[in-house]
């Protein structure tokens, strides 16, 4: 691999990494030479197998369960990643949920939710390890938007306005920090085949498919090569972007 784009002596947390995108982009960072910090919620086993996958293929990495958007276990899963591998360069805020509904339908609760665990996650995980990077005067931090935050989508208030809102963010903390070595991106994924998909109404995916120019599902990894890319050396002069990786389905 060429060495810009090795992530050899790094070290990364990738929040929801059990399963879906986020397993790919652990498994990915590993695979370029990172150091990575596995989170999960509640997938225990499937984010064990994460850890012995990258380990045997001779990768380094460790567990640690912890609810995102609460902030003792947001800070705790920084200090953790600090302590065992004693640094931080990269981190990725991956973790997210629907609970789509039509807005006349859609409860407090469904609203909260899902703004906690997409937007307020995003908040607290980058407030912690900021404080370490600015320190460090380094740093990577990738925050997995969506294309839902660029064009809306139908049933999806909550989910788009957290996405919307990964974005806003991504670009006023790319301003705060550009001066101190630290790029802030996002990646807007469009339709990724992972599990997130199987509470889409029925027929809505096909409907949503002749949407894409590309006219297929992308891959978990394929989401994965781009933040590997904007984690890497390669990338030093990229901040406050949004990369669609969603096959043509939204140009801005
Ligand atoms: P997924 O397969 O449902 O996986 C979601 C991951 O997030 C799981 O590892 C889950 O952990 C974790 N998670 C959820 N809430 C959490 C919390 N409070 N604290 C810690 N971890 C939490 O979803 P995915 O499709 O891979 O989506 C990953 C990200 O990509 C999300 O932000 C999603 O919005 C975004 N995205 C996905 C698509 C798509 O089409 N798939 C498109 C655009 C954007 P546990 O299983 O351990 O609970």
């Amino acid at each position: 691999m060429a060495e810009i784009l090795s992530l050899a002596g790094k070290t990364a947390v990738v929040t929801g990494a059990s399963r879906g995108i986020g397993r790919a982009i652990a498994l990915e960072l590993a695979r370029r030479g990172a150091a990575v910090v596995v989170n999960y919620h509640r997938s225990a086993e499937a984010a064990q197998a994460v850890i012995s996958e990258i380990e045997a293929a001779g990768g380094r990495a460790a567990l640690f369960q912890a609810d995102v958007s609460v902030a003792e276990q947001a800070a705790a899963l920084i200090a953790f990643a600090v302590e065992t591998f004693g640094d931080l360069h990269i981190l990725v805020n991956n973790a997210g949920i629907t609970r789509d509904r039509l807005l006349p339908m859609m409860s407090e609760e469904d609203w909260q939710a899902v703004l906690d665990a997409n937007l307020k996650s995003t908040f607290l995980c980058s407030k912690a390890a900021v404080k370490h990077m600015l320190r460090k005067r380094t740093g990577r931090i990738i925050n997995i938007a969506s294309v839902a935050g660029q064009m809306g989508n139908p049933g999806q208030t909550n989910y788009s306005a957290s996405k919307a809102g990964q974005i806003g963010f991504t670009k006023a903390l790319a301003r705060e920090v550009a001066g101190r070595g630290i790029t802030v991106n996002a990646v807007a994924p469009g339709f990724i085949e992972t599990d997130i998909l199987q509470s889409m109404p029925a027929g809505t995916l096909e409907a949503a498919l002749k949407l894409v120019p590309l006219g297929r599902l992308g891959q978990p990894a394929e989401v994965a090569y781009a933040v590997a890319f904007l984690a890497s050396d390669a990338a030093a002069y990229i901040t406050g972007q949004v990369l669609g990786i969603d096959g043509g389905m939204a140009m801005m």
